[in-house]
């Protein structure tokens, strides 16, 4: 066991699914964030059990020539990107790495390399921001959570938003101080104002504020809104209630206040309706590339029936539609059924169809009626496939299976879990959707063996 705060010389050998460097010392693994894999450093420990430590770098005697100079002021407290130490060669390295390793680790594959998708930009690319606002003597401010808490670090311009994000927060944040808008307390449950949430569409360029409130009014809503149309692209203003305790952002009823209440956007060629609460990605660019992949690896033909489960406002399913002979898409939240119905029609697409239910729930459900499927699409939140899911696709027994994946831990389980029931990886590919930020995508294709 080591040390508490003595300081030890440490030798960075991996990395975290987080990110954070990891070295092992006497026999104990540390966790180090901010390490470079190749960096020698004195760490000092922070925390110390019989296998393990965290502990944080006091001095780096051997420098990476990946380290960086941070760009961002508060890139050291913000808990909302987790590498702006290093460049991006190495980001995008390991997180190919990640994916390997989880394939091979848990997954059971024997994989020598695996190709990614890395980003040509890591600035100004999300198109989605959740503000949360706290209060400091009195002043309300917004920014992002520290690392592991809910400490609010105020952030003036954050890099990797689009500037209209953070034009919504400066005049949410000075209209909320003008009219003595309470910043919600997640401690004593008082106070109004929970978060900012802002989406912009990348194409079409038009804003979505939402105010997340404990409760349903705020004061004067005229003003806010004649001053957010100074932002370019302000469409509409929604408020979202949510009384509720908890770290859910969002909460279930919403109220326009001004505008249609939903923005639209273009994604691989089709238009798409977009509701606060809908799924859709936050890189554009990235996402464009990571459904073509998916689409291209499905090789589906005109007389392809393809099942998109976990299919969110129907953007695989849609973009899909064309090359197969049908659609059927399965989605758990009905805002966003409701959506991606309206995507359809939109879209002039008349080949898809979608469900509102659980995934696995509504897939056997489909079985059972004797619908005969040939592809099966998945990208399943990170928690992966459930049960009822792998039960499904087994019956279903598809000729090809692509797995659009957000955790490559979770997909790699899932993995072991397909070739059980008679199926082989395929191809496997990692595109980087969330530079500077730990999480990977990954799409991979698995087919009967
Ligand atoms: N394929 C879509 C959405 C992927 S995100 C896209 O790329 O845009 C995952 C989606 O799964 C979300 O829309 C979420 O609401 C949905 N979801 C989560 N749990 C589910 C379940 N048990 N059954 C069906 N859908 C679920």
């Amino acid at each position: 066991m080591l040390e508490k705060s003595k300081v030890y010389k440490a030798v960075i050998s991996d990395y975290t699914s987080e990110g954070q460097g990891i070295a092992r010392v006497e026999g104990c693994v540390v966790f180090i964030p901010n390490a470079i894999v190749g960096e020698v450093c004195n760490v000092r420990i922070e925390k110390a059990a019989k296998t393990w430590a965290a502990g944080k770098i006091v001095e780096i005697l051997e420098k990476s020539p990946h380290r960086i100079n941070r760009a961002c002021p508060v890139a050291k407290l913000c808990g909302g990107c987790a590498f702006h130490h290093m460049d991006y060669e190495e980001e995008s390295r390991m997180k190919a790495e990640r994916v390997r390793a989880c394939l091979n680790r848990i997954g059971g594959e024997n994989l020598e390399q695996l190709p990614i998708l890395a980003a040509p930009t890591c600035e100004g690319y999300r198109n989605k921001a959740q503000y949360p606002v706290s209060a400091k003597k009195g002043k309300a401010y917004a920014g992002f959570f520290r690392q592991g808490t809910h400490d609010v670090i105020e952030n003036q311009r954050c890099m990797i938003l689009p500037e209209e994000s953070d034009a919504v927060k400066d005049i949410v944040t000075d209209y909320v101080n003008q009219f003595r808008v309470m910043p919600y307390d997640e401690i004593n449950h008082k106070g109004l104002l929970r978060h900012i949430y802002v989406r912009r569409g990348a194409v079409s360029g038009q804003v979505l504020v939402c105010l997340v409130l404990n409760g349903r009014r705020i004061p004067k809503p005229e003003v806010l809104v004649e001053r957010l149309k100074k932002v370019p692209g302000f469409t509409t203003l929604v408020i979202s209630v949510n009384t509720k305790a908890g770290n859910s952002v969002l909460g279930e009823e919403f109220i326009t206040l001004y505008g249609p209440g939903y923005i639209e956007d273009t994604l691989c060629g089709l238009k798409f309706r977009l509701s606060p609460r809908s799924f859709y990605q936050v890189n554009h660019y990235q996402a464009q590339k990571l459904y073509a992949a998916a689409i291209e690896r499905s090789q589906i033909t005109k007389s392809d029936t393809v099942l998109d489960l976990y299919c969110g406002v129907g953007t695989i399913t849609l973009a899909m539609a064309k090359a197969a002979g049908k659609v059927i898409g399965v989605e758990v939240i009905p805002q966003a059924v409701e959506d991606a119905r309206d995507n359809a029609v939109r879209n002039g697409i008349e080949n898809a169809e979608f469900f509102c239910g659980d995934a696995g729930q509504a897939a056997l459900e489909l079985e059972k009626q004797g619908i005969a499927v040939d592809v099966v699409v998945v990208d399943p939140p990170r928690k992966g496939l459930n049960g009822d899911s792998i039960e499904a696709i087994a019956r279903f027994a598809p000729r090809r299976l692509v797995y659009v994946s957000c955790d490559p831990a979770t997909l790699a389980r899932d993995v072991a879990l397909l070739k059980e029931r008679g199926y082989k990886l395929a191809d496997a590919l990692a595109v980087d959707l969330f530079p500077r930020c730990a999480h990977v995508e990954s799409v991979i294709v698995l087919t009967k063996s």
